[in-house]
C-alpha cells in the first residue's frame, strides 16, 4: 500500500523504476528468521531472485546464507559478506571456470546435478589439492502443483539426478577421492502455495536419506530447496509469506536424525513483495474491441507476465482514491484495458482486460509484487535504458 506522500514523491520522478520498500523487506526477513530459528533450520537466500546490492545487504545482515546458481553469484555472495561456510552452488550447467571459482572460494557445498558433473568437480578439485563437498540434487518426481513453466522436480525436467541413476551415483562417489559427500538436495519448483506438496517432498526425502545410508553414505545435510509462494493477488492484505506453516510442515514430516542439518533455499518468498515496478501511462488507445494503456515500462523491465504467464496486480496510483469512490458510486467509470509496454513484440503485454478507473496519459501505475525475478531479468532489448531504482529510505 502506498501512502499519499509516496505517491506524490513518485509523481516527481522519472519513470520507469523499481521501488523498494526496505521496511517491508526487513519485516519479511525477520518473520522468516524467527520461523526458521524455532526449529534450528538454516536458510540460504536464492540470490538469483534479486541481487540488488541493498537487498542482498539486508539479507546478509540477518545471517542467512546464499544459494548461488553461477560463479558470479558465488563471488558476489562472498564480496557482499556472506560467510563462505554458508554458500552453496547449484545449477545444471556449471562451467569449469565457475567450478574453479567456487573451489577457490572454499564454499560450503556443490549441489551436483549429474554424474558427469561429479567426475568433473572431482578432477578440478584434485588439480587444486582440495576436497570438494558435494550434495546430490535428486529429482524426486514430486509434482509442485504450480505453473508448468516453473516446475523442476518431475522426470521430464532437466534438473537433478533421477532416482534410477542413484546406484551409479554411489559408484561414482566411491571412485572420486577428491569429493566429500555431505547430503542430498531437492528443489521441485517455484511459487508453491499448496503446502501438501512439501509433505510429499518430505516423504521422498525420508526414503532417499535411508537409501543413501543403506548404501554406506550417511547424510549430514538435508537440503529441501525453496519454492515457497507469495500472494500476488493480495499484496496489501497478505504481504508476508506463510513461513510458519511452511517450516512446520518440515518439522512435522521430515525425519531428522541427530546431528543432521536441515537447509532451505528461499528466493521469491523473501523478496517478492518488497518491490513494485512504477511506470507512467504514455498513451491511451481507445479501440472498438480493445482499449490499450501503453506504459513506459515493458518486458525489458519486467518479463514475468510474458515469460511465465504470471499474474501481477496492476494499480493506477494517480486515480486510486477516485477509483475507490467510483467503485462505490459510478461503476461506469471503470473501463477494461489491456496494459501493454512499448517494446516491439506482441507478447509485451502485462495483462489483458484489466478493470481500472478511466486512465490518462501521465498517470502513475504500480505493478506489484515485482521484487523476485523482476529487476534481475531486465534487459537492454530495443536499446532500452537500464531500469532505475528508488528506495523507501
Ligand atoms: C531458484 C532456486 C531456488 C529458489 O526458488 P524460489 O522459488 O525463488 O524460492 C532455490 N533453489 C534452487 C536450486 C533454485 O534454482
Amino acid at each position: 500500500m502506498f501512502d499519499t506522500n509516496t505517491i506524490t514523491r513518485f509523481q516527481g520522478l522519472e519513470t520507469p523504476f523499481y521501488y523498494y520498500d526496505l521496511g517491508l523487506l526487513r519485516k519479511t526477513l525477520e518473520a522468516c528468521k524467527i520461523a526458521s530459528d524455532k526449529y534450528g533450520f538454516h536458510v540460504h537466500y536464492a540470490m538469483k531472485a534479486n541481487f540488488n546490492p541493498k537487498v542482498i545487504a539486508a539479507i546478509q545482515s540477518y545471517g542467512f546464507g546464499a544459494d548461488c546458481v553461477s560463479g558470479n553469484e558465488v563471488s558476489t555472495a562472498i564480496t557482499n559478506g556472506f560467510d563462505k561456510s554458508k554458500v552453496v552452488f547449484a545449477g545444471v550447467g556449471k562451467s569449469d571456470k565457475e567450478i574453479n571459482t567456487a573451489l577457490d572460494a572454499d564454499i560450503f557445498c556443490f549441489n551436483v546435478e549429474s554424474i558427469q558433473e561429479l567426475f568433473i568437480i572431482n578432477e578440478l578439485a584434485q588439480a587444486k589439492n582440495k576436497k570438494a563437498k558435494v550434495a546430490i540434487r535428486i529429482n524426486p518426481n514430486v509434482d509442485a502443483h504450480t505453473h508448468h513453466f516453473i516446475t523442476t522436480g518431475l522426470d521430464e525436467n532437466k534438473f537433478g539426478i533421477n532416482t534410477w541413476q542413484l546406484h551409479d551415483v554411489v559408484d561414482a562417489l566411491r571412485k572420486c577421492a577428491s569429493l566429500q559427500f555431505i547430503g542430498i538436495h531437492f528443489h521441485i519448483g517455484s511459487q508453491i502455495t499448496d503446502l501438501e506438496v512439501y509433505k510429499n517432498l518430505c516423504t521422498r526425502i525420508n526414503e532417499m536419506q535411508d537409501w543413501f545410508e543403506d548404501h554406506g553414505f550417511p547424510v549430514k545435510v538435508l537440503n529441501t530447496g525453496g519454492g515457497l509462494g507469495v500472494d500476488y493477488h493480495n499484496p496489501d492484505t497478505n504481504p508476508i509469506a506463510n513461513f510458519e506453516g511452511y517450516f512446520k510442515v518440515f518439522k512435522d514430516f521430515l525425519k531428522v536424525k541427530p546431528g543432521q542439518e536441515v537447509h532451505f533455499e528461499l528466493g521469491r518468498a523473501l523478496v517478492a513483495q518488497c518491490s513494485s515496478l512504477v511506470s507512467r501511462v504514455l498513451y491511451v488507445k481507445i479501440g472498438q474491441k480493445k482499449n490499450f494503456l501503453v506504459l513506459d515500462a515493458g518486458m525489458t523491465e519486467l518479463i514475468r507476465p510474458m515469460l511465465y504467464q504470471a499474474y501481477q496486480k496492476i494499480e493506477n496510483l494517480s486515480r486510486r482514491s477516485e477509483s475507490e469512490s467510483q467503485i462505490l458510486n459510478l461503476k461506469s467509470q471503470i473501463l477494461k484495458y489491456d496494459v501493454v509496454g512499448p517494446i516491439c513484440e506482441s507478447t509485451d503485454c502485462f495483462q489483458k482486460d484489466v478493470e481500472l478507473p478511466e486512465s490518462f496519459r501521465g498517470d502513475i501505475f504500480a505493478i506489484r509484487t515485482a521484487g523476485a525475478y523482476g529487476e534481475v531479468m531486465s534487459s537492454g532489448y530495443n536499446l532500452r535504458d537500464k531500469v532505475q531504482n528508488v528506495y523507501s529510505e
